[in-house]
């Protein structure tokens, strides 16, 4: 069976988008640049006003308000490559992986906001977890999709085949590897390359690097 492990927020879910408009609309603190300036994942950046538990605070709030945390968009292309990938791959099997929080409801908000796209596997851990255990339990080679490095260099040691979702945020973060930069280019790669892994070798590899 084919294999495709999917992060959530930043890949899957405008998160950050969503993020900005509840502090918004519902704390009156617009952010302080345009969000797709962030040049990295520190959201202090954004609000230099907050220290970084506050706005831990409200990332965690935000994450137990049901009308925002089961209502965040899908980003552009998802759910449409999403449906093509199925269509050509019969067999595919599509997990994710997230760090959205603990506890039952945050796992059903979740599960609600995927319900579109109508994952095989979906797996919920703590915010900022560590993915190594959750990632190493899918077949070696899988493909596996992130916008935070520290996540793809967990799925490299768990032998999964870690491709970065390229943003603003992360175009600094140091990563060599494989890497899209939208929907359209992760249909590309997985059609090419989900029949039969990819390699470093592979011209495939080379043309996807960052
Ligand atoms: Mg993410």
């Amino acid at each position: 069976m084919k294999h495709l492990v999917l992060d959530v927020d930043g890949v899957i879910l405008n998160w950050l988008g969503r993020f900005v408009e509840y502090m918004d609309v519902d704390h009156g603190l617009p952010p302080a640049h345009p969000p797709g300036e962030l040049k990295d994942y520190s959201m202090q950046t954004l609000y230099p006003d907050l220290t970084s538990s506050e706005i831990f605070a409200h990332i965690v709030q935000m994450s137990r308000c049901e009308h925002h945390f089961s209502t965040i968009p899908f980003n552009n292309g998802v759910l449409e490559v999403i449906a093509r990938m199925r269509e050509v791959h019969p067999g595919l099997s599509i997990s994710c992986v997230t760090s959205a929080g603990v506890g039952e409801e945050i796992a059903r908000f979740r599960a609600t906001n995927l319900a579109e796209l109508a994952p095989d596997a979906l797996v919920v851990l703590p915010l900022n977890a560590d993915k190594s255990i959750a990632l190493s339990r899918f077949p070696a080679g899988s493909l596996f999709v992130d916008d935070l490095v520290k996540n793809l260099e967990a799925a490299d040691r768990a032998g999964l085949t870690p491709v970065l979702f390229a943003t603003s945020y992360n175009e600094d973060a140091g990563w060599s590897g494989l890497c899209v930069r939208d929907w359209q280019e992760l249909e590309t790669l997985a059609m090419e390359t989900l029949d039969r892994g990819v390699r470093p070798e592979d011209p495939v590899y080379a043309a996807r690097i960052m």
